[in-house]
This record gives C-alpha cells, structure tokens and sequence, in this order.
C-alpha cells in the first residue's frame, strides 16, 4: 500500500500517519521529521534546511526528492509506505509519480484531510503545549506567527495538490475535523474501499 496524506499543517496528518503504521505494518515517511532529524544531527542538508523550517517556509524540491528517493529504496519500504507531509509542491507530485514509475510501483490512494483553518492555529498552539507537558522539545515553528506563514505556503504550493489528484482519480477526501478516532474509521474506510 503506497498512500499519501494530503492536508495543511495541523490536519492530523502524522496522528493518522501513526495510528496507520500499526494497523497497516508499513511506515510513515514523514519529510518533516526526516528534515528536523538532519538539522538536529547536523547534516549538509540539515544546515541547509533549518532556516528554511525555522521561518514556516519550504525546503527546495531538490532537497527533499532526495531524501524520499533515498528512504523509499530502504528495505522496510517493500510492502509500501505512508507518505506524510510529502509532496508539498507540484514539483515534488511528479518527482513522486517518477520514483514509482521507476520501481514499477503504483499510487494507492491519496487521502485529504479536510479541516477549518480556524481551528489550526489551536491546534498547533495544543501541540506546542502538549510537547512541553510531556517534557519533549517544543518544535520551533509551533507558534501563531511561522504557523501563519506555514499555512500560507500550503495555499500557495500544496494545495494544488487536490486538483492534480483529484484529476488523476485518485483523491479521496476525510473530514479531519472529526474525532480522531473518527477520522480514522473513516481513513480505513476509504482504503477498503480503494483496495476493492
Ligand atoms: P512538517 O513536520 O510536515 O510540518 O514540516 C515541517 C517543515 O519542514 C515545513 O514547514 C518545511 O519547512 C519542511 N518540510 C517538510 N516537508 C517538506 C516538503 N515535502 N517540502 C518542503 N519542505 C518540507
């Protein structure tokens, strides 16, 4: 199973992405942690990706192309993998369909989280609260003012992404404003019915 979870930041994306890698045995490839982890080993690409992050802007297609085309050949990526937070631009849709279609795989399903942008900044604002709580790092760009530039890179290059599935029949759309728990029945919903 090769999915994609499309939706803006603060969707749920990696919640489900998580809840998914139990049910489904298959990773989550998150480019946002992939990056955040290069920029806290301190890599080439972490150097150079952390201002980028810091200011809620996106990192260059080259860049994170790289890293997925590189993770995806990992053995525990054979029986498939979910993809969370990537592709974010169009550039990064065709890279996607070009790795595939290089490893003579296909395209599962692509899944929207559709939400209120009302209620993100409150989410993002839990999360940053939560991490604390918990004594985990407090992600740099969880605050109001690099969330509002985060949200309007997702208008400006990712959200495309809906039209470009939708016309490819693969887009599936999941009220992400439900339950948790909900939206997941329902995510599992739409890939019973995509696998029938
Ligand atoms: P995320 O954890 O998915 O919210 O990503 C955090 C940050 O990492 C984003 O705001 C971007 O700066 C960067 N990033 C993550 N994924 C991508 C991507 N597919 N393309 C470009 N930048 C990305």
């Amino acid at each position: 199973m090769r999915l994609i979870l499309l939706g803006p930041p603060g969707a749920g994306k990696g919640t489900q992405a998580q809840r998914l890698v139990e049910k489904l045995g298959i990773p989550q490839l998150s480019t946002g942690d992939m990056l955040r982890a290069a920029v806290q080993a301190g890599t080439e690409v972490g150097k150079r990706a952390k201002a980028v992050m810091d200011a809620g802007e996106l990192v260059s297609d080259a860049i994170v192309n790289a890293i997925v085309a590189e993770r995806i050949d990992q053995p525990d990526c054979a029986r498939g993998f979910i993809l969370d937070g990537y592709p974010r631009t169009l550039v990064q849709a065709d890279a996607v369909e070009a790795m595939l279609a290089e490893r003579g795989i296909a395209l599962d399903s692509v899944i929207e989280l559709v939400v209120d942008d009302k209620a993100l900044v409150g989410r993002i604002v839990k999360r940053a609260e939560d991490a604390q709580a918990a004594g985990q790092p407090v992600r740099k760009d969880d605050n109001p003012a690099v969330f509002e530039e985060r949200l309007r890179e997702y208008y400006k290059k990712t959200a495309p992404l809906t039209g470009y599935y939708y016309a490819k029949g693969k887009l599936k759309t999941v009220d992400g404003m439900a339950s948790i728990d909900a939206v997941t029945a329902e995510i599992e919903k739409v890939l019973l019915e995509t696998a029938r």
